[in-house]
C-alpha cells in the first residue's frame, strides 16, 4: 500500500502537498517564513558591509563624512532585520507546532474510525507506527517543514546573491564553491541513507524495548512479575536488547563517521581555495582592505549557505518519505466499500444468515472459518458451543461487521451486510465481549455511552445486570469514576463487576441483536443464576447469541450449534443433540459427570 503511494507521487508532489496545505491553513504561515528567510539572508551581508565601512573609515581610505550616511543606514537596517527575524522565529515555531497538532488531531480522529480488520493488519500497524512519528514529534514533516522551508529559502537566495557578489572577485571562485558543495551533497545523501537504514533496523528493537519498559512500570504486571519470578526474564531481555541496539548503533556510527569526515574534507578544500584566492587578490593589490573584509565575510556566508542548502535537500528527501507514509495512511479506505443503507425501519426482530462464509486472517495460510452456512431465525436464541479456537469469536466479529468475509456473505433480513452504512450497521448489535475496554468516565456514563434513540429504563437495566448492588457499595454510586491512572478517585472493578457493567451497557443499548460471549465467566454462582433467570427478559423481542462453556446455560437456548475448526458440526436443541450422542453430548456428559462425581463424593477437591 505504502509502496504504491511512494511510487504514485514524486518528491516535488509531496512538497507541494505539504506547503499548499500550510498555505490553505493560513497564508500568513508562508509569508512569515519568506520574510524571515529574506531578513536572515541579508543579515550577514549587512554586517560584512558594516565591517567593510568601518575598515574603510579606519584605514582612512575615504573620510568619515562620506560614510556617515551609509554607516547609519546599514546599522538601522541591521537592527530592523534582527528584530524582524526574532519576532518571526517565535511566530514560526508557534504556528509550526499548531499546524502539527491540528494534523495529529485529524489523524487520531481517523485512527478511531479505521476499519477494525485493517487495524489488525501488519502493514497498517507498521504504517501507523511511522505516521505517529510524523505527527507526534516536532521533527516530523508537518512542524519541521516550517524550519526546512525557511532554511531552504534563506540558503538558496543567499547562495545566488552572495555568489553574484563574489563573482566580481574571480569567476572561478563560484565554480569552486559549487563543485565542492555538490560533492558534499552526494555524501550527505549517503549519510542520510545510512541513518534511515539504521532507523528501520532499530524499529523492531525499539518496539520491544518500549514494551519491556511499559510492562516493568505497569501496575497490572507487578503482581505476576513478583509472584512468578519474572524479573530475571525482564533483566535478560533488557540486557540482550541493549546489546543488540548498541552493536547496531556502533556499526552505523562508524559508517556515518567516515561519511562526515569526507564531507568536512570537501568543505575544507572549498573554503581553503576561496580564501587563498581572496588573499592573493589583496596581496597583489587588486582589492582594498575594506573590500577584503567585505568579501571575507561573504565567503564565510557562502560556505554556510551551501552546506545548509545541501542539508535542506537531504531534509526534503526525508520529509518526502514521511509525507508518502502520511498520505498512504490518509488515503486508507475508511468505508470499506460499505453502502449507505440505514437500519432504521428494519423488520424486528431481525433474522441473520451466513451464506457460504469463509474467513482467512491476514497472513494466515488457511481459512479459520470454512464455508459457514447458518440461518438464525428472527427472535431466535441461539447457543454457540465449541472448544477454544473453534472460531466462535471470529464468527461474532464477522457478524458484527468488524471483519469482512473473505468469501461468501452475511445477510440481515435478506439484505447483504455491505449495503448498510458502517455506523448504522453497528447499531444492530449489543455485545458483551470477553475482553473489555474501560474509559476514564463514570459508571453511569459507561452504561449509557452506546445510547440510541430507544433505550431501556436505566433502573431496570441496573437491576437486571446486577449492577444495582455493586453501585450501592460505592460512596459516589453511579457517579464513581473508572481508570485509576487517569482519575485519582477512580475504583478498580473486580472481574465480576466488570462483567456486570458490560452486561448493563449491552442491555441499555437495546439493540436488535444481543451477543453474549461467556457473559457469566467471572460471576459467582448466585449472580450467574440471576443472569440465567433474567435471560429471557433481557433477550425478549431480540435475536440473541449466547456463547458459553457452561453447558447448563445453553439449555434455555432455542437451538444450539456446535463448532469445530470454523465449521458447524452439529445443530439442534439440547435434547436433540443429547439423543444424537455426538460431540455436544460428549462434552456435556464430561462436564455433568464431574459435578455428579463431586456430589457423590468420588472426587476429593
Ligand atoms: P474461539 O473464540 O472459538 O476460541 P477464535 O475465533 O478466537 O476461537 O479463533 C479461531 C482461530 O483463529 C484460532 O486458531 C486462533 O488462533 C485464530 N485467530 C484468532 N484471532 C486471530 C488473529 N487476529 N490473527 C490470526 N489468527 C487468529
Amino acid at each position: 500500500m505504502e509502496t504504491t503511494h511512494k511510487k504514485k507521487h514524486s518528491l516535488l508532489n509531496h512538497l507541494i502537498y505539504l506547503y499548499r496545505g500550510m498555505w490553505q491553513e493560513d497564508p500568513k504561515y508562508i509569508w512569515c517564513i519568506v520574510i524571515r528567510a529574506m531578513s536572515d539572508m541579508l543579515l550577514p551581508l549587512l554586517s560584512s558591509a558594516t565591517v567593510a565601512t568601518i575598515v574603510a573609515i579606519v584605514s582612512q581610505e575615504e573620510g568619515w563624512q562620506r560614510h556617515r550616511a551609509i554607516f547609519t543606514s546599514l546599522l538601522i537596517t541591521t537592527l530592523i532585520s534582527l528584530c524582524c527575524s526574532q519576532v518571526l522565529q517565535n511566530y514560526n515555531t508557534q504556528s509550526g507546532n499548531g499546524y502539527r497538532v491540528g494534523k495529529m488531531n485529524a489523524m487520531l480522529a481517523k485512527l478511531i474510525r479505521v476499519p477494525y480488520q485493517k487495524n489488525e493488519q501488519k502493514d497498517t500497524i507498521q504504517l501507523l507506527n511511522r505516521v505517529m512519528n510524523v505527527v507526534y514529534t516536532p521533527q516530523g514533516a508537518f512542524q519541521n517543514g516550517f524550519l526546512v522551508l525557511y532554511n531552504f529559502l534563506r540558503n538558496l537566495t543567499g547562495l545566488i546573491i552572495y555568489s553574484y557578489l563574489i563573482s566580481n572577485i574571480h569567476p572561478i571562485l563560484v565554480a569552486v564553491l559549487i563543485f565542492f558543495s555538490l560533492l558534499q551533497y552526494r555524501y550527505s545523501l549517503k549519510t542520510n541513507k545510512i541513518e534511515k537504514e539504521n532507523k528501520d533496523l532499530q524499529a523492531p528493537l525499539k518496539k520491544k524495548t518500549d514494551y519491556l519498559v511499559n510492562e516493568t512500570g505497569d501496575f497490572k504486571a507487578a503482581k505476576d512479575m513478583r509472584l512468578f519470578h519474572m524479573e530475571p526474564w525482564f533483566e535478560q531481555e533488557f540486557d540482550g536488547m541493549y546489546e543488540k541496539r548498541f552493536s547496531l548503533m556502533g556499526k552505523v556510527f562508524r559508517r556515518k563517521f567516515n561519511g562526515t569526515v569526507l564531507e568536512s574534507g570537501f568543505a575544507l578544500i572549498r573554503d581553503g581555495l576561496a580564501y587563498y584566492i581572496l588573499i592573493s587578490q589583496i596581496t597583489n593589490g587588486s582589492i582594498s582592505a575594506g573590500d577584503f573584509s567585505f568579501y571575507f565575510g561573504i565567503i564565510a556566508s557562502i560556505s554556510r549557505w551551501t552546506t545548509g542548502l545541501m542539508k535542506d535537500l537531504v531534509d526534503f528527501h526525508y520529509m518526502g518519505g514521511e509525507l508518502a507514509d502520511y498520505r498512504a495512511y490518509d488515503s486508507l479506505d475508511m468505508n470499506q466499500d460499505k453502502g449507505n443503507r440505514t437500519t432504521e425501519g428494519l423488520r424486528l426482530p431481525v433474522e441473520i444468515e451466513f451464506r457460504n462464509v469463509s474467513y482467512r486472517y491476514d497472513g494466515a495460510e488457511t481459512n479459520t472459518i470454512h464455508n459457514l452456512n447458518w440461518h438464525i431465525q428472527a427472535g431466535e436464541k441461539v447457543g454457540m458451543i465449541g472448544i477454544n479456537g473453534a472460531g466462535k469469536s471470529t464468527i461474532i466479529k464477522l457478524l458484527c461487521g468488524l471483519y469482512q468475509p473473505t468469501t461468501g456473505e452475511i445477510l440481515i433480513n435478506g439484505i447483504p451486510q455491505e449495503e448498510f452504512s458502517e455506523e448504522s450497521y453497528y447499531d444492530l448489535f449489543a455485545p458483551v465481549f470477553q475482553d473489555y475496554y474501560e474509559l476514564p468516565i463514570t459508571l453511569a456514563e459507561t452504561i449509557k455511552q452506546g445510547e440510541g434513540d430507544q433505550t431501556e429504563d436505566y433502573e431496570k437495566v441496573l437491576n437486571w445486570s446486577g449492577m444495582e448492588q455493586e453501585i450501592a457499595k460505592f460512596p459516589q454510586k453511579d457517579q464513581t469514576k473508572l481508570v485509576k491512572s487517569v482519575n485519582d478517585d477512580a475504583v478498580d472493578l473486580s472481574g465480576g463487576q466488570k462483567q456486570k457493567l458490560q452486561l448493563a451497557r449491552a442491555i441499555y443499548k437495546n439493540a436488535p441483536v444481543l451477543i453474549l460471549d461467556e457473559p457469566t465467566a467471572a460471576l459467582d454462582p448466585i449472580a450467574e443464576s440471576r443472569v440465567y433467570q433474567r435471560y429471557n427478559a433481557i433477550a425478549k423481542d431480540k435475536t440473541s447469541i449466547f456463547i458459553s462453556h457452561r453447558l447448563s446455560s445453553t439449555k434455555f437456548c432455542d437451538r444450539l450449534i456446535y463448532l469445530e475448526n470454523g465449521t458447524i458440526v452439529e445443530a439442534g436443541t439440547h435434547e436433540e443433540l443429547m439423543v444424537k450422542k455426538g460431540k455436544y453430548a460428549e462434552m456435556f456428559t464430561i462436564q455433568s459427570q464431574y459435578y455428579q462425581e463431586e456430589w457423590e463424593g468420588k472426587v476429593n477437591v
